[in-house]
């Protein structure tokens, strides 16, 4: 079976959360010295890299790509090149803090306001007891993500993550910022796989609540945040214009 689609030529893995997490055990028992990347891009994520070719070989260069947004979903669906399922970054984060408790993986956090990593620590070792959050930092120091490559403050915060022994690294800048920081500096860094999980540090820390499971059964996650925080409705605004898209562009635009 075919491992991806790409949608707008952005690579998407086809695969369950199941088969995400299996795909994290490999990354994790693999002898590469190169981190693996993962990355979670949305709809809108997947429109932004259609028209930006940099980003766009960014997520094609990464290790796994999940389909974090229903309407990636659907599109498949529509153009008979079918995903699985919505894979969330949240959800897969989740898995990997479940795995890192039963093997004793070293996890640091990177990203989110200053406190929030510590909180998100908290509460993760509140509920995965074996987790060891081999370090934390927040997500506003000087580097990469802002224009900035290179900088000395980015240069402390890989040593620091190297130092920590982490083999999961979280990166939670926001998108793109974070698939840049992470493509930058991956080939600096020492751990065994990265993740950029957006939200999910806010989510942990318990800044952010994620839609009640209703919302996210029927595939309305996107609707409760806009009623939530209605200045999302300019983002969103690319949604209708995605499937649009989908239904109307006389290109193949899932292959
Ligand atoms: N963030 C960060 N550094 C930055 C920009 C954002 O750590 O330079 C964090 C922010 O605190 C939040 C997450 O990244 O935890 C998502 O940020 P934002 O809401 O701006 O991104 P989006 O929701 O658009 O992905």
């Amino acid at each position: 079976m075919e491992e991806n689609i790409k949608i707008f030529g952005v690579k998407i893995n086809k695969t369950t959360l199941d088969g995400a997490i299996n795909k994290v055990k490999e990354f994790l028992k693999s002898n590469d010295n190169n981190p693996k990347a993962i990355y979670t891009p949305n709809t809108e994520i997947v429109m932004a890299a259609k028209d930006d070719n940099f980003l766009r070989k960014i997520i094609n260069d990464g290790d796994l790509v999940i389909a974090d947004g229903i309407g990636l979903i659907y599109a498949s669906k529509i153009k008979k090149r079918p995903l699985p399922e919505r894979v969330t970054g949240f959800d897969l984060s989740i898995e990997m803090l479940k795995l890192a408790n039963k093997e004793k993986y070293n996890v640091f956090l990177l990203g989110g306001k200053e406190g929030v990593a510590k909180q998100a620590k908290e509460n993760i070792i509140k509920e995965y007891p074996n987790v060891n959050i081999v370090g934390f930092h927040n997500g506003y120091f000087k580097g990469t993500h802002i224009s900035q490559p290179g900088h000395n403050e980015e240069k402390k915060v890989i040593e620091e993550i190297n130092k920590s022994g982490a083999h999961m690294l979280f990166v939670g800048l926001g998108a793109p910022k974070q698939e840049k920081w992470i493509h930058e500096n991956k080939d600096k860094l020492n751990c065994k796989v990265i993740i950029g999980n957006g939200g999910t540090m806010d989510i942990l820390a318990g800044m952010v609540k994620r839609a009640p499971d209703i919302y996210q059964k029927l595939g309305l996650e996107w609707f409760y945040r806009l009623i939530k925080d209605p200045k999302r409705i300019k983002r969103q605004m690319v949604l209708p214009l995605f499937m649009f898209k989908i239904l109307f562009s006389s290109q193949d635009v899932i292959e």
